[in-house]
Order: C-alpha cells, then structure tokens, then sequence
C-alpha cells in the first residue's frame, strides 16, 4: 500500500497527493494527521472546550503529553500546543482540549470565538516527556494552576478509568470556582474513589482577604475544606502527607511552579517532581549580546539585533516562521544558524558552531548573527 501512495504521488508531484484529496474532503487524507472539531463548549468563561475526531492516522496519546494543533486565521496557519484533558484510556479516535482564551493571543481566542463543529484542524502526534509512567506509581499528586489544569486532568482521568488503587491527591488553583473547567467532574470524581482527593484552592478568595488583612505572599489561598492555606510544605503535609514517596506532577502559571519546586528542593525531591510548563522561563540576559544585525538571509532582511529571540526579531522585522510552543519543546521553529553566536535564553549557553540547526523561539543573537529563514 505505502509503495501504490508512493507511485502515485510521484504522478501528482510537485504537490503531494493529500493536497488533491482534501479538496474532495478535508479529512480524507493519506498521511496528514487532521481533526474535525464535532463539539465546543463554553460552559466556563474565558475557555472553550473542543472535542476533536482526528484522521484515521492518530496514535492516541499518554496522559500528559500535548499535540500541535494548527489553523488557518486569515490565510495564514498558525501552530500552537494544546494538552488532552481526555483520558488516554478513552482517547481512540476522540480527543478532547480546553483552551484558555489568552486577552491578546491569536489562536487561543480564535478558536474560543470562532471554532464550530465541522471544523478542520492540522494536528500532529501526541508528544512529550511529560505523562504518566508505566507502571503507575503507587502514590500520585498532581498540582496545577489556570489553565495548566490539562495535562493533569488527562493523569487524573486515566488513573479513574484505570481503577488506580494507590493513593491520588490532585491539588488545583484558580481565581474562583466559576473558571474551573471540568468542575462538577471533579467533584463526580471525588466522589466515586474513596483514594482520590481533590483539593481546589481559590486566588481570588485570597487577593479579597489580603485587602481585608495587609500583603501577604502569591498563592495564598482559600481552603475548600476549612479556613485559608498558603502554598507551602505545610499545604503539601495536609493535603497530601505522603507526598515524599509520591511522584509529583505539576503544571501551572511561573509563580506557582517556582513555589513548588523551592519546596521540593528544600526536602531535596527534585527527582519526584516532574513538570510541564506553557511559557518559556527565560535565564537573565547580557546587554551587551544585542549589538551587530541579524540576517535572514532566506528571505534577504536584515535587521539591528535587539536582543530579543531570533523568532521575536523575524517577526518584527516582517517575517512569518513556523513556530508551536515557543519555549524550545516542538521543534517547529528550527532553522539553521549559518554564521555567528546565540544564547540559549533557557539555559543561558553560548553555541557559535556553524550551519547549526537551531530552535529560533529559545536562541537570541549575540552579536552577528546569519540564520536561513
Ligand atoms: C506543551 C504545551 C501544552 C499546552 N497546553 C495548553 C492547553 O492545554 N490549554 C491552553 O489553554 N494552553 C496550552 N498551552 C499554551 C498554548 O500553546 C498557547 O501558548 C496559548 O493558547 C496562547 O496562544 P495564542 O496564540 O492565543 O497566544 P499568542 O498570540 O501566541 O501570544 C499572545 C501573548 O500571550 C502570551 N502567552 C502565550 N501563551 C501564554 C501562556 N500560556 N500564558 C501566559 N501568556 C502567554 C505571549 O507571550 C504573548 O505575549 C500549552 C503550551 C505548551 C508549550
């Protein structure tokens, strides 16, 4: 069969035979992954969630790990990560987003304003080192904030279709109970398995009371339990005691995971947390870097380096490179470095050798810099 495709593509070069196909059905395709988007639903304010039917070509995924999904906005397509919140117990041909509609993102409010069913969607396959191992740990906690609720969503609902009799805390902070997504589940959850606890912690609970009562430190929150708790090893030693022997799972907004790790850290546990995140935390910069002009030489544009990322200085100066996380995960934004010095912004590593392939979302220029986009 892959040989017959192979064959007739050549009859269809230069376009490959998936472009012909989809003009007969966008998902009828050979080997483009695609969704149909069958179902949106906003039942929580600033967030949509999708269910997608994907092409025939979709391997599932493992609880934890993201998909690239991309769409065409003004004839232009744009690639962003999303995590599945179904559980990989029941992924088949179903996957399930819920997207937070960020005030000036492109994608993330087009698809909380415009995506319908019957919508078509490019997808790529699951990927991520970040997922439940196999076997599964005896004891699970998993902590998230905002948005960062959906890889953990997905690990809560496999161990409850997997009957997991271990020990799960999932632990989730938000502003107000009303932005929760997937809530009454929650609760429905709790519910049926005496071993899984769910502890919601309120923000904005927090922020009324630090009015009423003077400054006190982020992540303070309301206990849904009983009277007010603070992120810390004391929360971590009431929600769940045995938290040391536990893998820990965490994914949220930069302040809460840098609360965390201090934590694990401090009880020297590094190696039992495992974390996910969906922006980029940059390691300090030099001044001194944004001097000499970076060329792309690609499209022949050549700009004054501002220091900025090589994909934040292509798009000021006009050009439109792929890209997907923007934080050095999906590799979509890789091109080769021909001449000159970047900085890795998340390690803070110089790399000058040339005709480098190199992930222009995570390398700003140090001085000249050649890249061929
Ligand atoms: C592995 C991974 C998994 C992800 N899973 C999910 C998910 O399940 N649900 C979900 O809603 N999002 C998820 N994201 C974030 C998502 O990929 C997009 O970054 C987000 O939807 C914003 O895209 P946008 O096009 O709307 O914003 P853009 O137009 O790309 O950016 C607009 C502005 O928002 C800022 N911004 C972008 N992303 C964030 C962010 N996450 N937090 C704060 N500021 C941001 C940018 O710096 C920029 O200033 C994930 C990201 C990664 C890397």
């Amino acid at each position: 069969m892959v040989g017959l495709i192979d064959v007739v593509q050549t009859l269809t070069a230069p376009h490959p035979l998936d472009r012909y196909l989809e003009l007969v059905r966008p998902t009828f395709t050979l080997r483009d992954l695609r969704a149909e988007i069958t179902a949106v639903h906003r039942s929580v304010p600033g967030s949509v969630t999708l269910a997608l039917r994907p092409t025939r070509q979709w391997r599932g995924h493992l609880a934890g790990q993201f998909v690239q999904l991309g769409v065409v906005i003004n004839g232009v397509k744009h690639t962003r990560c999303y995590s599945p919140v179904n559980s990989q117990a029941r992924s088949g041909r179903h996957i399930e987003l819920t997207v937070k509609a960020h005030p000036n993102g492109l994608v993330s409010r087009y698809l909380y304003h415009h995506a319908t069913p019957g919508m078509v969607v490019d997808l790529a396959p699951a990927a991520g080192v970040f997922h439940l191992p196999d076997p599964r740990p005896d004891r699970v906690l998993l902590i998230s904030g905002g948005s960062g609720i959906t890889p953990v969503l997905s690990m809560l609902r496999t161990l409850a279709d997997e009957n997991h009799a271990g020990e799960v805390v999932f632990l989730h902070y938000a502003r107000s109970p009303q932005v929760v997504p997937h809530r009454g589940e929650l609760d429905a959850l709790a519910r049926r398995h005496a071993n899984f606890r769910i502890a919601l912690r309120y923000t904005q609970h927090a922020v009324e009371q630090r009015a009423a009562s003077g400054p006190a430190a982020p992540w303070t929150c309301a206990a849904t339990v009983a009277g007010v708790s603070r992120f810390g090893y004391d929360e971590l030693q009431r929600v769940a005691p045995w938290f040391a022997d536990a893998q820990t799972y965490l994914c949220g907004p930069p302040p809460l995971m840098a609360e965390v790790r201090a934590v694990y850290e401090a009880e020297q546990l590094d190696d039992r947390l495992h974390t996910e995140e969906f922006t980029v935390t940059a390691a300090p910069t030099d001044s001194a870097d944004a001097e000499g002009a970076v060329t792309f030489s690609g499209s022949g544009v050549t700009a004054e380096n501002t220091g900025a990322t090589l994909l934040e200085q292509a798009e000021s100066a006009g050009l439109t490179p792929a890209y997907g996380c923007r934080m050095g995960i999906c590799l979509s934004c890789t091109a080769v470095r021909h001449s000159g010095c970047t900085r890795n912004i998340r390690t803070g590593g110089l790399d000058s050798d040339p005709d480098q392939s190199i992930q222009l979302c995570i390398n700003a220029p140090v001085g000249d810099v050649d890249v061929a986009i």
